[in-house]
């Protein structure tokens, strides 16, 4: 473990931490810790394992505020969000603590015996992280993963790890065979690489962005692994003229501002119909006005500050557009940008057609059904979105013709714990939760017994 690595609180631009990265050989060296545990987990009886998930969620939801307060110091997440996604963590090992003793096979019925099928582990499975959503984004993965019998290797984002880290003690303080669950922090050229290229590691579950996901599939097809990808999005939130527009209005901001727009579901465009343009940016700009960017650590904060210098400069080379109202932000140390709302000149507009992860989000009228549906699919991502209308047929025409996995009507949701989430088109491949997850962290193995 040769280089350090200072982790930056981004509200104030203060050093939190020093970490150590994880080189090549201490990877390795994790890598084949794992594939050893992986031989005694696999065999753990279903109830056990489950024991141990629940278990380990209790001691996660022990450290509750200890894990949320690390969160607000290296993410910049407000309180809010942070406790939100503790108790997502909890509520995602607990969920899938069932799943051990549901892992059903099926009987198939042949000539002359039995088939049956079972849902064997893959072995090591390495989770690879991006710096939006710490905790929540890393539960999705080693929870299903270690459910099924595998063991995991992860490896959290350079700018913010230390929750992940924590996470990996707390796997050990609840009773985890060590080698089981083990956090690797480093760069994704040396630990997250490696996850592809070793033999011993089965399967890749990265989230992050479009670019680095196409690498890592190409990587992956050398040795056939297995890969789950959740990738960059570009979603609508398509307001009918019948919806309540106050409504659509006031929520609008957190749908696309929370975590200070760096979500891959945030709703960057808005697509309003023609005849309620007008009085839905009235609202939008009281909401947009209304919406609190302030120090991450009050519990009245809506939205903290972007995560690095880095990202708040890429962010600023969208704000070409006409700007058609801000909000605000504090100013002083941190990297704080106030939410900004654009009307871009036409569909060609980077702010537009780009993923900007940050908190600026673009506003275009449409005409008609068949154009709002056209406008929104008129992308390559394909992971989120929202419809508001009050008519219920229109509601469900419109979610069958857009092409994008995760869609919430008369609201912003996008994930539960409990039911699929990913992408079409370049936002993804395979779904993370509720219980189609399972699938991707398994292999169908069919067994004949013959009667004779
Ligand atoms: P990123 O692709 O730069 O990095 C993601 C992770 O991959 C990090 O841990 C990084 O260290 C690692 N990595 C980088 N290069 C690698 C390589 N060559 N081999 C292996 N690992 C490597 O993305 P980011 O900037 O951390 O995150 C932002 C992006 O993530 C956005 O595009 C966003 O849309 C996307 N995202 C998608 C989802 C989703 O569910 N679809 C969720 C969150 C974030």
């Amino acid at each position: 473990m040769s280089t350090t690595y200072e982790v930056i609180n981004p509200a104030t631009e203060t050093i939190v931490t020093t970490i150590e990265h994880y080189d090549l050989a201490a990877t390795d060296a994790t890598i084949a810790k794992a594939a050893k545990a992986f031989e005694t987990w696999r065999n753990v009886t279903p109830a056990d394992r489950g024991a141990f998930l629940r278990r380990f969620a209790a001691v996660v939801a022990s450290h509750k505020e200890e894990l949320a307060a690390l969160e607000i110091a290296n993410s910049g997440h407000t309180r809010g969000n942070a406790l939100w996604e503790v108790d997502n963590v909890v509520n995602v090992l607990t969920y899938y603590s069932a799943a051990p003793e549901r892992l059903f096979g099926k009987q198939i019925p042949v000539a002359g015996g039995v088939d049956i099928t079972f849902k064997e582990p893959l072995g090591v499975v390495g989770v690879i992280v991006p710096w939006n959503f710490p905790m929540p984004i890393a539960g999705w993965g080693f929870a299903p993963a270690l459910a099924a019998g595998n063991t995991v290797v992860l490896k959290p984002a350079e700018y913010t790890p230390l929750t992940a880290m924590k996470l990996g003690e707390y796997a050990i303080e609840a009773g985890l065979p060590e080698g089981v669950f083990n956090v690797l922090p480093g760069k994704g050229s040396i630990v997250g690489n490696r996850f592809v290229t070793h033999p011993a590691v089965r399967k890749v579950v990265f989230t992050g962005s479009t670019e680095v996901g196409k690498a890592i599939m190409a990587g992956c097809s050398e040795q056939v692994k297995r890969v789950t990808l959740e990738l960059g999005g570009k979603s609508s939130n398509i307001i009918f003229a019948d919806a309540d527009i106050a409504k659509a209005a006031a929520s609008a901001p957190g749908s696309v501002f929370d975590n200070a727009g760096q979500d891959c579901c945030a709703r960057s465009r808005i697509l309003v119909e023609r005849s309620a343009f007008d009085t839905f940016m009235e609202h939008f700009e009281v909401a947009v006005k209304k919406f609190r960017v302030e120090d991450p650590t009050l519990a009245s904060a809506d939205m903290g500050p972007l995560i690095s210098r880095k990202q708040f400069d890429v962010v600023q080379t969208f704000l070409d557009e006409p700007i058609a109202f801000t909000g605000s932000a504090p100013s002083g140390p941190g990297y704080w940008m106030a939410p900004t709302v654009l009307m871009p000149k036409d569909a060609q507009a980077r702010s537009w057609r780009e993923e900007v992860f940050g908190p600026v989000v673009s506003v275009m009228a449409f005409d008609d059904e068949a154009q709002g549906i056209a406008m929104a699919n008129d992308s390559e991502y394909g992971l989120s979105g929202s419809i508001w209308t009050r008519d219920v047929g229109r509601a469900l025409r419109v979610a069958r013709g857009i092409e994008t996995g995760n869609l919430s009507v008369n609201s912003h949701s996008s994930v539960r714990y409990s039911t699929p989430f990913g992408g079409f088109k370049q936002s993804g491949l395979g779904r993370e939760l509720g219980p189609d997850a399972l699938d991707s962290f398994t292999e169908v193995k069919n067994v004949f017994i013959s009667n004779d």
